[in-house]
């Protein structure tokens, strides 16, 4: 790098940790462009006669591109980057002419491709207060700002705010449409939809898949003798069990009151029954405080495996749930297969 004056560290400011926690929470860095911040940068770009116009966020040592428009590359290091400076600011960051700039004119974008003059950036400031990176617009030659367009850079960047925040809501809805409220676990649709997307491509592949499906023994006696609260307790702690013993990433929904569903790719009957009984091991340690002490509890698993004849997922799950009424008959704590 050429000089320390244009590097601001992570040092450089207190709260640097929390913005960049900021930054992970909205969960944008490296997704696909979107159209409500690409047509931002064609306005900004439009609106402020410059060819180039970026959704710059600073990244702990990268700023990354969200959207852009007239510039091919994706990301820079931070310690080149403009858009790092505008954000120590709340104000829009002018740069008339990099190369008249000490801060900037030795700086590899000015002295090589794209070959900066202007810069005008606006921070991208959350409710919260943190800076997420920047609007900005630059050009290969040198430019002034009027204070007219210098507000709507500011206006453009607040809109860049508002569609970071919609998609963030976004998302958080669609996750408790998705999710149990009580375990977290993927709900009955849920679970159902990820179920067959799975099921259709491992088919296709001809690799293994399994299902286990899992349900709480004597339940109602849990709740008729300790109560509702405790046995919502039960439920949440097989959850606990089920997500610590299994693979990370393995899909679990709860399909119904206390009973549990889980995917097992590449996984044939004999490795299912495997996990299987590591489960009904792993339940058979937990328990949940009682008013006389702890709480235990067991389950029954019945276990389907892809067969070829399978043409949907739903025919796995109904082998899977005769398996576990047959472990129920057969005397439940316990595992079956068909
Ligand atoms: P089995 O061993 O045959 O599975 O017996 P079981 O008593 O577990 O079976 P059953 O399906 O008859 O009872 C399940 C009970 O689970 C009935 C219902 O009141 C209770 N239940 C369903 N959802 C919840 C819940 O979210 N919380 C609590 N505490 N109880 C629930
Ligand atoms: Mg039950
Ligand atoms: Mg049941």
């Amino acid at each position: 790098m050429p000089s320390s004056s244009q590097a601001p560290t992570s040092s450089a400011r207190p709260d640097e940790a929390e913005r960049l926690a900021a930054l992970r929470r909205y969960a944008i860095l490296d997704t696909p462009p979107e159209p409500a911040f690409d047509r931002i940068v064609r306005l900004a770009s439009h609106l402020l006669g410059a060819p180039i116009s970026l959704v710059s966020l600073i990244d702990e040592s990268r700023q990354w591109f969200k959207a852009r428009q007239g510039l091919e590359v994706s990301q820079t290091p931070r310690s080149i980057a403009f858009c790092a400076h505008a954000i120590l600011g709340d104000d829009v960051l002018v740069v008339p002419d990099a190369r008249a700039d000490r801060r900037f004119a030795d700086n590899p974008l000015v002295t090589g491709a794209p070959n900066i003059r202007f810069y005008a950036g606006a921070p991208l400031r959350t409710p919260e207060g943190h800076r997420l990176g920047t609007l900005c617009v630059l050009d290969r030659r040198p430019h002034t700002l009027d204070d007219e367009k210098r507000a709507l850079l500011a206006d453009l960047s607040a809109l860049v705010v508002d569609a970071l925040e919609l998609r963030r809501v976004n998302q958080v809805l669609g996750d408790m449409a998705m999710r149990d409220g009580l375990t977290g676990a993927l709900n009955r649709r849920a679970f159902l939809m990820q179920a067959e997307r799975l099921f259709s491509s491992i088919r296709a592949q001809q690799r293994r898949l399994s299902v286990l499906m899992l349900d709480i023994d004597h339940f109602k006696r849990v709740n008729d003798t300790w109560g509702h609260a405790i046995g919502d307790r039960v439920i949440v702690a097989l959850t606990l069990v089920l997500r610590a013993t299994l693979r990370k990433g393995t899909v679990i929904g709860r399909l119904g009151g206390e009973e549990f569903a889980v995917l097992l790719p590449e996984a044939d009957a004999q490795r299912a029954i495997q996990a299987a009984e590591r489960l009904l091991v792993a339940i058979g340690g937990a328990s949940v405080p009682g008013p006389n002490g702890p709480v235990r509890f067991t389950a029954s698993i019945g276990i389907g495996s892809l067969a070829p004849e399978d043409t949907d997922f739903g025919t796995l799950l109904q082998r899977a749930d005769r398996a576990l009424y047959s472990a129920k008959q057969a005397g439940r704590n316990r595992v079956a297969v068909m």
